[in-house]
């Protein structure tokens, strides 16, 4: 077990001791964020890190990232009406959604917010429209190999085509500035982002012969966590990166838009044992948060890491959610001792994209989220 986490292991073993709140429920730990935040864009030049609301946009988690005097990116006028109350400054706000909303669009817009991504023609016609002037930066696909949750097919367009956008936004009265890309969620091959820096050169290349300046370079999201397999950490990650943007792009100001890095390590969930039963030769063990109520993610082959209070004898669980629905199975194969119906169980890493995909399915409430 990492240091941090065995601080932190410490930490949220008192805090179920002293409490009697009633699982489920996500403590976040304000050290881990606080440590992941001071780390997250220190090994860039010329960075700046806005943190991607959509991995936990629960108030107090982002009124203490706000505290840190990190930046923002949104996507929606849910997300931005939270900022609002927590009075963060436009000027630290960015939205990366390339198809955005009418309503989010014209809020945005009211509130200040300058920087704008898109990838296509119709939304540089919308942007004219409702957000005439503003900076806008043009979304890349680039490769999503060896990311857990890849994001390239929905957005980005290829070079040409973001040329071509770039000078279509400045005609319409925009202010293209900027490249952006995706290397996709949890990302462990540093290559993907070496490919997505190298297309970004290229467009600048391109766009400088046609008049346009880039001046901000956004790297998007993707920085991995610890789930249950070692991954490359921010610290090598960022200085590999770094010195590709030092010789690709020396003068350009760098934004970076981690969700997943900052919130996950910080989290775990506290879950209840609800039920056990041996089916054919499976051991099936069900827990009090599954697919719709917080564990979302495992669906997509997120697999987290379990810890139980039990030290019985050790075999492999089916761990499944509590709702009624077949597809409510959150992982296979899990060692663990056997634990007793009635005890917790802990569920690590599990900050990000976990309540911010929560529902209330079958009745079943979302967890509550606590700041320790
Ligand atoms: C979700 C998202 C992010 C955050 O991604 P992580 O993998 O959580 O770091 C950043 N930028 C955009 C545009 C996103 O959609």
């Amino acid at each position: 077990m990492t240091p941090f986490r065995a601080n932190m292991m410490d930490k949220v073993l008192n805090w179920i001791a002293s409490h009697d709140d009633e699982p489920p429920y996500l403590l976040i730990d304000r050290e881990v964020l606080q440590e992941k935040a001071s780390i997250i864009g220190k090994g860039i030049k010329n960075s700046k890190v806005f943190y991607a609301v959509k991995a936990n946009p629960d108030i107090d988690v982002l009124r203490f990232i706000n505290s840190l005097n990190m930046g923002f990116e949104i996507a929606s006028e849910g997300e931005l009406a939270i900022l609002e109350e927590l009075k963060v400054p436009p000027h630290r706000i960015i939205t990366s959604n390339p198809i955005k909303t009418f309503k989010f669009l014209k809020y945005a817009v009211q509130y200040g917010i300058d920087y704008f991504a898109f990838d296509s023609h119709a939304e540089v016609d919308k942007m004219a429209k409702y957000a005439p002037g503003k900076k806008v930066y043009v979304r890349l696909t680039v490769p999503n190999e060896g990311s857990e949750w890849p994001l390239s097919k929905k957005f980005g367009v290829e070079l040409e085509e973001a040329v071509e956008l770039l000078l279509y936004a400045k005609k319409k009265g925009l202010e293209p500035v900027g490249i952006t890309f995706h290397v996709g969620s949890q990302c462990s091959n540093i290559y993907n982002w070496y490919t997505a820096i190298d297309k970004a050169k290229q467009v600048k290349e391109m766009a400088q012969k046609e008049g346009i300046e880039i001046k901000m370079l956004n790297i998007g999201g993707g920085y991995p966590i610890e789930y249950i397999k070692k991954v490359p950490d921010v610290e090598t990650i960022e200085s590999k990166i770094d010195a590709i943007l030092q010789k690709n792009f020396p003068d350009t100001e760098i934004f970076i838009e981690p969700g997943r890095a900052v919130v996950g390590d910080a989290g775990i969930f506290v879950s209840k044992i609800i039920g056990k039963a041996k089916r054919g030769s499976e051991n099936w063990l069900y827990i009090d948060v599954g697919v719709f109520n917080g564990l979302m993610e495992s669906i997509g082959g997120i697999k987290y890491k379990y810890i139980v209070g039990s030290r019985g004898e050790e075999s492999e669980w089916t761990i499944a959610g509590p709702s009624c629905d077949s597809f409510d199975v959150i992982d296979k194969g899990v060692v663990l001792p056997e634990p007793d119906v009635g005890s917790l169980i802990l569920i690590l890493s599990a900050g990000a994209y976990t309540i911010s995909y929560a529902s209330e399915f079958n009745g079943f409430s979302i967890p509550k989220t606590f700041l320790i």
